[in-house]
């Protein structure tokens, strides 16, 4: 009998460690179940995961068996149909995931069978960087280190052949997805694409939102159809691996590593405030700050740079660090709002949307986490846009209510006489007089 290979957020077959482990021993049945717990809102981030397993059952070759349901009854109902004894994965570290496969690997025991997991989607795996004294890091420099100093196996190729089971096993159907570019091989060509021509300019340029000079591989990572290990092998062989642009690529792949490590040591801190230091802070709500908070959503903010960026979010599904970090900014320290309000209406829309990289992202902004801006850390978005984007492309670019000022004046339109020409928003607020709020709020939550 084979085994299964259930694939989640590894949809790819190059260095792929539970791939080979499930190949070890003869044939492997590959599966993706359609858990209607993570598929149930029609996201741009499913969206763009059901084009990745279509990819991905393609380059199966058609053997790929998809089941819709409950994965802690479908998967050991699987195992007993095709009598496999063993169900490999890759580990997952988020909490929903956590709690699946515990229920799975509980289910299967039940039947004498086994729950395998080789490897993680991360190049060290959440929990093994510790300090000396074995308890996890709270800070990411500290933690950059030890996770330099870590040693992780050399990326393993995709097999020759692989083994897969055909045998007869009925599969359900994959809803219908528009065409997006997903799958292995689109990543590995992106990939390739942005060491050759965008790796040695990075340290330089990455936080230009007007040069499109970030590589864009969050949402393949996010999705696995590459792995970081191999990444970084594919850095570390280019210029032995050193130069401005590839440390601070490095750096920022060990970013996500970081919050995925917090993730797994703190699973509550999805949700609610890492440190508890601010937990007296008034944040706003009702009506008035629904209509607020409405009007940041939709780009309507009047303050450029940050509707630039809440448009590019609505309209691509992915936005710019540097725009996560201004808009976040915004919500929490201008509006006065909880950092959970923005972070899932970012995971509703974002194509790369991930729990660990999100929701920490938005703490350190808010200045909740582990490792975050001091919370009387506020961006300036009239400073912020001027610095990133300097001449203006970018706003252009997203709110065409601005077209008609040049250079770097769209970002401050109230400034020119024929700054409101056209039928863009006045600002909601202002933003020194929210800064001062700001700031009182956090010292008297500090007392
Ligand atoms: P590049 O600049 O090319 O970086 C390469 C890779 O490094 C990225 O693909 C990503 O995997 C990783 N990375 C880069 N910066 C960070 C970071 N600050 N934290 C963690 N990983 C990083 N990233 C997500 O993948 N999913 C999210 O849902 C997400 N939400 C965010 C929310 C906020 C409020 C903030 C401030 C950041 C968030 N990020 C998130 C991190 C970062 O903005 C994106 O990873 C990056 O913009 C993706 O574009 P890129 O692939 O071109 O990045």
């Amino acid at each position: 009998p084979p085994s299964i290979l259930w694939f989640r957020r590894d949809l790819r077959l190059r260095d792929h460690p539970a791939l080979l482990a499930a190949c070890g021993a003869g044939s492997a049945l590959p599966l993706f179940v359609l858990d209607p717990r993570l598929l149930e809102a029609d996201t741009p981030r499913t969206r763009r995961l059901l084009a990745s397993v279509a990819a991905l059952s393609a380059d199966t070759r058609g053997a790929l068996v998809v089941r819709r349901g409950d994965p802690a009854e479908l998967v050991p109902r699987l195992a007993g149909e095709v009598g496999a004894q063993q169900v490999h994965v890759s580990r997952e570290t988020t909490p929903y995931g956590r709690r699946r496969d515990e229920r799975v690997a509980e289910a299967l025991r039940a039947d004498g069978r086994e729950l395998v997991a080789t490897g993680t989607p991360y190049a060290v795996g959440p929990g093994r960087v510790v300090n000396q004294s074995g308890t996890p890091y709270k800070v990411f420099t500290p933690f950059s280190r030890a996770w330099h100093q870590h040693g992780r196996p050399a990326p393993a190729e995709r097999p020759a052949r692989i083994p897969w089971f055909r045998g007869e096993v009925r599969s359900d159907d994959l809803p219908e997805t528009p065409r997006v570019e997903a799958g292995e091989r689109a990543a590995l060509e992106r990939w390739a694409a942005f060491l050759e021509s965008g790796l040695t300019a990075y340290g330089k340029e990455r936080d230009r939102p007007d040069l499109d000079s970030t590589s864009r591989m969050s949402a393949a990572l996010k999705y696995g159809e590459i792995h970081p290990r191999t990444m970084l092998a594919d850095i570390a062989a280019r210029s032995s691996g050193r130069s401005p642009g590839a440390d601070t690529y490095v750096t920022e792949l060990i970013w996500r590593e970081f919050y995925a490590d917090v993730l797994w040591h703190h699973p509550e801190s999805a949700w609610h405030d890492l440190r508890p230091e601010l937990a007296k802070l008034p944040y706003d709500d009702g009506p008035e700050t629904d209509r607020l908070v409405d009007a940041w959503r939709e780009g309507r903010t009047g303050y450029p740079i940050v509707d630039a960026g809440m448009r590019q979010l609505l309209a691509e599904g992915w936005m710019h660090n540097r725009l996560r970090m201004i808009t976040a900014s915004f919500l929490t320290k201008d509006l006065h709002v909880w950092w959970p309000v923005g972070a899932r209406h970012f995971l509703d829309h974002l194509v790369d949307g991930d729990i660990a990289s999100n929701n920490h992202g938005w703490q350190w902004v808010a200045g909740t986490g582990t490792d975050a801006s001091p919370y009387f850390r506020v961006f300036n978005p009239v400073t912020q846009g001027k610095k990133f984007d300097p001449a203006g492309d970018y706003v252009r670019r997203w709110v065409p209510e601005l077209r008609h000022l040049t250079g770097s004046e769209v970002h401050e339109p109230w400034k020119h006489p024929n700054g409101y020409d056209s039928d863009y928003a006045r600002p909601v607020v202002d933003h020194d007089e929210e800064r001062r709020e700001t700031l009182a709020r956090y010292e008297s939550a500090r007392r």
